[in-house]
């Protein structure tokens, strides 16, 4: 193999350089003005006691700290004029570390530790793998490729470490203490692949305190309290050198990136198991909270909806009372012969006057209280409500004050337990005598709840006599024969009641706008549900930016690992974002079925459900929305980290 010969020119140089910390309220100079060239193909050795700056001077040479003043030039450009990202393809192409600890991702096998340098220089997945297959054969762990780093020795581990720093082929390699850690055997073999390397061409900077395991180099540098005190010379005469390589950065595109980042967040959730599970279960709760509960409150209103329609867009209410008046109280302005005038009117159909009281009603030894309302016989027509036996009381029954009553099917069934036909025999209202000649069909509950069959019908006109003690309506409700014409119709009705009280104290209102009302009051109740669904969904969001905190800051170490092997910023944001954002899909995905499956159970159950694509579109969207806001925040507090820090983090 020929190995091109490098410019002569220094690959490294450092001008004076300074690094200080501030500790309290003093500073400590860990670096007090190292001047130091490094020619291609050099091995040097950096040696010196513990404290004395070492470690300060590796992570300044490899990029991952930088100067408090000096100059430090790799290849004749200045580091310091250099961006976050251009410092990441610094760390990923010209350099290679080797740390003492090793620093491997403990949840990734051999193999893919290996890869990770190669993953962020953009070369494709079977690439990849076969190159570190194949250094990991060259290093002698070809059957350890599998294997996770606890699975391994502490040898074989720092070889493991040793063949991702050539993963990119770097001219440099940087070892800090790699012997630091392992029995003398598997030292020595660490110095001898290092031997190894320089052969080949490789610029190999080692950092020891040993000086024994200095000896391995060609040149020697002492360094004390932050000064270099020795240096056995500078070597570059005819040298040899591997380049760097000359890459197009970043060839892969940013969907093979993102399937990258899929696969490393998938592995980190998994590891997390119960974890993920938990704050699955915040986003789950929440959007099938919103989905079941749109769904029940547009159940709810397409209920009320249907049952006022049934009860007919054809019909006009008029109450007693000016408008704007609150109601309640009674209000003596509606006349029995009120109702007889309207019936006059065009496009009048029916009229049902209505007068209606509580009281009780008596059969036998059984006492029920009621509501007892009188009407007119055409109230079967007005309300479309037909006997179920009997029949109803007529025009004739109105003329002759009758004491007949019509029950209701609730009324029936309670005077009449023990299934007797109800048909001739006499009820108690009031302690008078009204004979039954009729029960109705049973028409249920209505919009707001009560059972309309809880009642009994008696002539309005016996019932204004002997029953109520009173002359005047609760009500009149009048069916037209042509509902487009219902506003003239209504405007028709107000001006012939002004006239005949000369003053408006009543209401006319129509279904329609009965309809809107109640619509505008469903609204109100299924935005609220879906207010307090869409707080869930937001209490499941910090869920997810509370894990993904944890998860910076118990992978600060990884975070560090990744950026030292050359992962830019965006590539960390890349990570956390796509782990925030994969555990939202899932969360949405099971939320959204888990609210639909919820409805479905309610339906069962003979609740009204109406499910539309929009809320669960709308959850599953926010839920996502929400994961990715609340994960950026730990993403970006990820990728801001200084690389020398995060490493150091345990
Ligand atoms: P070596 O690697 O030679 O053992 P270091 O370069 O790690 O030494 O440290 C040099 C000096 O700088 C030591 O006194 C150490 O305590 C100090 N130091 C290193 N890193 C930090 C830091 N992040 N904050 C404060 N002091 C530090
Ligand atoms: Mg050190």
């Amino acid at each position: 193999m020929t190995i091109p010969t490098i410019e002569h020119k220094p690959l490294l140089h450092l001008e004076n350089v300074e690094r200080h910390y501030p500790n309290g309220d003093s500073v400590v100079r860990a670096l007090n003005g190292v001047s130091l060239t490094v020619w291609p193909g050099e091995f040097v050795a950096i040696v010196g006691q513990s404290g004395s700056g070492k470690s300060t001077l590796m992570n300044l040479i490899g990029c991952l700290d930088q100067a408090d003043s000096g100059h430090y030039r790799v290849l004749d450009r200045d580091v310091a004029n250099l961006d976050a990202d251009q410092l990441a393809a610094l760390r990923r192409e010209t350099f290679g570390f080797v740390f003492q600890r090793y620093n491997l991702l403990n949840t990734a096998s051999a193999a893919e530790n290996v890869e990770i340098p190669a993953s962020y220089a953009g070369m494709s997945k079977p690439l990849r793998r076969a190159r570190a297959l194949a250094l990991l054969e060259q290093l002698g762990l070809a059957n350890r490729s599998d294997h996770r780093p606890m699975q391994l020795s502490g040898g074989q581990q720092q070889r493991v470490a040793i063949a991702r720093a050539l993963m990119n082929d770097p001219p440099v390699i940087l070892a800090d203490e790699p012997t630091g850690a392992l029995d003398s055997q598997s030292g020595r073999d660490v110095m001898a692949l290092l031997e190894d390397l320089h052969r080949q061409g490789r610029t190999i900077l080692l950092i020891t305190h040993d000086e024994s395991v200095a000896a391995h180099a060609r040149r020697i540098i002492h360094i004390r309290d932050g000064h270099i005190v020795s240096d056995s010379g500078e070597q570059h005469d005819g040298c040899l050198a591997v380049p760097p390589p000359h890459r197009e950065p970043g060839t892969t595109g940013l969907l093979a990136d993102l399937s990258e980042a899929g696969k490393s967040a998938t592995r980190s959730l998994r590891v997390n198991l119960f974890r993920t599970a938990l704050t699955l279960l915040g986003i789950i709760i929440g959007v099938s909270a919103v989905v079941t509960m749109m769904a029940v409150g547009q159940g709810s209103q397409k209920k009320v909806m249907d049952q006022m329609t049934a009860m007919g867009t054809n019909l006009l209410l008029i109450r007693p009372g000016a408008p704007g008046l609150r109601e309640g109280g009674d209000v003596a302005t509606l006349s029995p012969d009120d109702a007889d005038a309207l019936a006059y009117l065009d496009n009048v159909q029916w009229v049902l006057p209505e007068r209606s009281a509580r009281l009780t009603v008596r059969h036998g030894n059984v006492d029920y209280a009621t509501s007892v309302q009188g009407v007119s016989p055409n109230l079967v027509q007005v309300r479309d409500w037909p006997v179920a036996s009997g029949d109803f009381f007529n025009d004739n029954d109105m003329t002759r004050f009758a004491p007949v009553v019509v029950l209701g099917q609730t009324v029936a069934n309670i005077l009449f337990p023990f299934g007797e036909d109800p048909l001739g025999r006499h009820i108690l209202i009031r302690n008078i005598p009204f004979e039954v000649i009729g029960v109705l069909t049973a028409k249920g509950a209505s919009a707001s709840g009560t059972d309309r069959d809880d009642g009994v019908f008696v002539p309005l006109t016996t019932g204004l006599v002997r029953l109520f003690g009173q002359n005047h309506l609760n009500g009149i409700t009048v069916r037209v024969f042509d509902v487009d014409a219902i506003e003239a119709t209504e405007q028709a009705i107000t001006e012939l009641l002004i006239q005949r009280h000369q003053t408006q104290d009543f209401r006319v209102r129509n279904m329609t706008s009965i309809l809107v009302t109640a619509a505008e009051t469903q609204n109100t109740f299924t935005l609220m549900l879906g207010i307090v669904a869409a707080i869930s969904l937001i209490v499941g969001g910090i869920g997810v930016m509370n894990i993904m905190l944890v998860s910076v800051t118990e992978r600060t170490r990884e975070i560090g690992i990744r950026m030292a092997t050359g992962a830019r910023r965006r590539d960390i944001l890349l990570q956390f974002n796509t782990e925030a954002a994969l555990v939202c899909t899932l969360g949405g995905v099971i939320g959204v079925v888990l609210g639909f499956g919820l409805g479905g159970l309610l339906a069962w159950f003979g609740m009204t459900v109406v499910f539309s694509p929009l809320p669960a579109l709308l959850a599953f969207s926010s839920a996502f929305g929400t994961g990715l806001l609340f994960g950026f925040l730990p993403a970006r507090k990820a990728a801001l980290m200084d690389p020398v820090v995060a490493l150091a983090a345990e």
